[in-house]
Parts: structure tokens; C-alpha cells; sequence
């Protein structure tokens, strides 16, 4: 091989070279075999080379692939939109396309102020959002996450929102129940309105199971339905960030649909194209757009690759194999039982401090001391050589470390392809054991 000039996310580090893919399984130049066990970055949701993708690719790249969206549309885009319109609850009508997460919650930022200065409420231009969060890597979508490890090299550029704490069941206070943790989380909101001013928010945003930052984090019941209900009395639009939880990886279709609470607006990225190509969106209700119309008629949003005629194709294949396969009901079912091999490796294991997750997105916690549940020093970096054994043995796991310095932020997460069998579940926790013991 030739001297690399790739910046790689290791500087230093030798990368194996992908040689193919096939279902939930990855194969490097050397032969050696990986099981995704977290679909790359909790993306390949229908695993990987799938023919019915590839030809939907290929039948669109000999008709067009790009034309810019201030030019034209396109019968993939449109039935795309449509699609989105179909799954997405209550009024979530409206999809504008962009390219990756960040781009989904940047524009969603962007949308929700630009709403209230068409309302003449120009004041409200705050966003508010969690500690325990991840919304991306650009500023905008940056200055919305807490992610410690990720801001702090950047606090200086970041927009000062304010934050709240985001319930994080296995770390609540001792002697509350669930219920009462719920309510007590959701009304920090109410709290952070009120010190700012309903004036001066717009939108409060948050994921609706916590990723990165926690390690599939599952809120208690009940903390949703008050989120919606201060939202509205404070004239707050409330963003899901389904970035990572949407299109069926929690197993519904968007991880909000768990507590049957309808946001204003909703962001996609990840398993909307499972990783085929780079393509998400922001999915703005009718009243929004309705406001914006009779206002300026004009979205001050978008990218040179937003909406183009091939991503739109590809991931429309990608929604309608989700559907002829029924992946969103393979996920809870699959989600279940690998949640229930994970509680068992916990059960055996001193290292696992708690197991979670809805559907295949599932965490794992690591801490120093079960019964104290006390964290390791983010240095030990635990969960990285968790991270690096099984990578060793053969599966890939992904990281949620340094998302609530020195308090917890040591957690894999597993989120494999929606498809994934009960054999083959058994095989990746098999692999998943001896990496971790390997650790001990
Ligand atoms: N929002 C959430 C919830 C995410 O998990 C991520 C990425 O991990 C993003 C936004 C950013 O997405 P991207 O990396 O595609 O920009």
C-alpha cells in the first residue's frame, strides 16, 4: 500500500481497508469477518448490499442525479416527501432534505426561529435543550448538545443555550419512583422557560431515547407527555431529534411514538437511508409551514445537496423495503431478545452496571462498582477497550463515552441491522462476552 493521505479519525492509527458487505456482516481486504453489531454509527439499519437499494440507485443514476433544488423537483424527492408524510404522526407533514444529522437539526434550529419571526415574535430565538444530549458536530447543532467530550474544544464559538438534565433512570436520585423522576425532569423545563423568559425561547429540543451522549438512554413514561404539555402552555415548538431513534430502531416508527406524543417538528438522518447515502431530513408540521407561507414563502435553509434526485431514490427504496419486510416489528421483537441477553451477560458480569434500550437500540454501562453503581475515571476508558477487544474478536460496537464528564459517560452501544435473526444475536453476544471478560 501507498504512503495514506487520509485524515483519519486516529491520526497514527493503521485502519483496516472494507473490502464487501452482506446482511449484518462486514468483510475487510484480509478476509476477516465483523458483525455490525451497531450499523457503523447506528446506520445501517437494513444491513448492508441489498439488491433491491443498488438497483433502485442504479435505475435512478441513468436517469438523473443531480438537479438543484432551486430548479427543479423530482418524481424521487416527491414521492419520497410523500412517504415520510405517511409514516410521520399527527401533522408532520412537510420534509426539507438535507445531508447528514447536524444538517436536520441546524435546519430545524433554523426553522422554528425563522417561524416565530413570521409570527412577529422575533424575540423568541432560544433554543433550549439537555446536558445529556447529541444534535451533531456542526456549531449551530453543537451549541444544542451537551455532549461534554464533543463541546469542549469549542465552548467559546458555541451559542449559550440554556440546558436542563435529562432523565437518566439508572443514575436518579435514591428513593423516587419513576413516575415521580419523570415529572420532576420534564418540569425542569418549566423552570428553564420561566428564568429565560417564554419570550425569548423557541423551541426545546431533545432525543427521544439519548444516544452518544448516554448509551441508549430510555426516558420513564410519563416524561414525554409533560415535555408537550409545557411546550404548549409556553408557546414552545417542541423538535424530536430522531436522528438516530427514527425509521424503526427503537421498533416503532420514530422513538417519540412510544409515549404517543406528536412533535412540531422531527429530524431523520441515519436509518432513513441506512447508510446507502448521505440523506436526512427535517419534518416540519403544517402550521409551521402554513405561518411561513403567508409569511416571507421562503425557508432560509438548505445545502447544494439537499433534495437531489438520487439520494431521495435510495432512500425511498430504503423506506419501502423497511415496509415489505417489516422491519420496525423485527425490531422490537429482536430488540427484545437482545436486551434480554445483555441483562444475562449483566447478571455474570461485575463490570455491566445497567443494560437498557427500546427495540435494537440497546446500552450497556460500565462502572467500577456495581453496587455503589460509581463510575470509572473517563481515563480508564473502559468501555473503549470493550470497544477495541471485540473489534479484535470480530464485532463492531459503538461508543457512548464522555457525555456527562466524570459522572457516567462510559457505555457501548449495540444497535445491529434491523434484520438481524435470534442465531445470529446469539453469535454477537457470544463475541460481546468474551471481549468484555477479556477486559476484567
Ligand atoms: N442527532 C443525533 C441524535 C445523533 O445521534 C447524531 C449523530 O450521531 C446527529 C444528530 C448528527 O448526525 P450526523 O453525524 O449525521 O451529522
Amino acid at each position: 500500500m501507498t504512503r495514506s493521505y487520509v485524515i483519519k479519525p486516529e491520526l497514527g492509527k493503521t485502519y483496516p481497508f472494507i473490502s464487501r458487505g452482506k446482511g449484518i456482516y462486514l468483510f475487510d481486504q484480509e478476509g476477516k469477518r465483523y458483525i455490525d453489531g451497531c450499523g457503523g454509527a447506528v446506520t445501517a439499519s437494513i444491513g448492508h448490499a441489498v439488491d433491491e437499494v443498488a438497483e433502485a440507485m442504479y435505475a435512478q443514476a441513468k436517469e438523473v442525479s443531480f438537479a438543484y433544488r432551486s430548479h427543479f423537483s423530482s418524481d424521487a424527492v416527491e414521492e419520497l416527501g410523500a412517504k415520510l408524510a405517511e409514516w410521520a404522526p399527527g401533522s408532520l407533514n412537510w420534509s426539507f432534505f438535507v445531508s447528514s444529522g447536524s444538517e436536520a437539526t441546524e435546519t430545524a434550529q433554523k426553522i422554528a426561529i425563522q417561524y416565530w419571526q413570521e409570527k412577529g415574535r422575533p424575540t423568541k430565538n432560544r433554543i433550549i435543550s439537555r446536558w445529556m444530549s447529541y444534535h451533531g458536530i456542526t456549531m449551530g447543532a453543537l451549541s444544542m448538545s451537551g455532549h461534554v467530550l464533543r463541546r469542549k474544544r469549542f465552548v467559546p464559538l458555541l451559542e449559550d443555550y440554556p440546558a436542563i438534565t435529562g432523565p437518566y433512570p439508572y443514575r436518579r436520585p435514591e428513593g423516587i419512583s419513576l413516575e415521580d423522576y419523570a415529572l420532576q425532569c420534564a418540569n425542569e423545563l418549566e423552570t428553564a422557560i420561566k428564568r429565560v423568559g417564554s419570550e425569548q425561547v423557541a423551541a426545546f429540543i431533545a432525543e427521544p431515547i439519548i444516544g452518544a451522549s448516554g448509551g441508549a438512554v430510555v426516558p420513564p413514561d410519563g416524561y414525554f407527555q409533560r415535555i408537550r404539555e409545557i411546550c404548549d402552555q409556553y408557546e414552545v415548538l417542541f423538535i424530536a431529534d430522531e436522528v438516530m431513534t427514527g425509521v424503526g430502531r427503537t421498533g416503532k416508527a420514530f422513538g417519540i411514538d412510544h409515549w404517543g406524543v406528536v412533535p412540531d417538528l422531527m429530524t431523520l438522518g441515519k436509518g432513513m437511508s441506512a447508510g446507502y447515502t448521505p440523506m436526512a431530513a427535517t419534518i416540519v408540521s403544517d402550521e409551521i409551514i402554513e405561518t411561513i407561507s403567508k409569511g416571507s414563502g421562503l425557508i432560509m435553509a438548505g445545502h447544494t445537496y439537499s433534495a437531489n434526485p438520487q439520494s431521495a431514490a435510495v432512500s425511498l427504496a430504503v423506506l419501502k423495503y423497511v415496509e415489505k419486510h417489516q422491519l420496525i416489528e423485527k425490531s422490537a421483537q429482536q430488540g427484545a431478545y437482545l436486551l434480554s441477553r445483555m441483562e444475562q451477560l449483566a447478571e455474570e458480569i461485575p463490570l455491566i452496571g445497567d443494560t437498557r434500550g427500546l427495540g435494537l437500540l440497546c446500552g450497556m454501562e460500565f462502572v467500577k462498582n456495581k453496587d455503589t453503581k460509581e463510575p470509572f475515571p473517563l481515563s480508564a476508558g473502559v468501555a473503549s477497550q470493550v470497544i477495541a477487544k471485540a473489534f479484535e474478536k470480530g464485532l463492531l460496537v459503538y461508543p457512548a463515552i464522555g457525555g456527562l464528564d466524570g459522572v457516567a459517560g462510559d457505555s457501548i452501544i449495540l444497535s445491529p441491522p434491523l434484520t438481524i435473526t435470534t442465531e445470529e444475536i446469539d453469535e454477537l453476544i457470544h463475541i460481546l462476552r468474551d471481549a468484555i471478560l477479556a477486559v476484567q
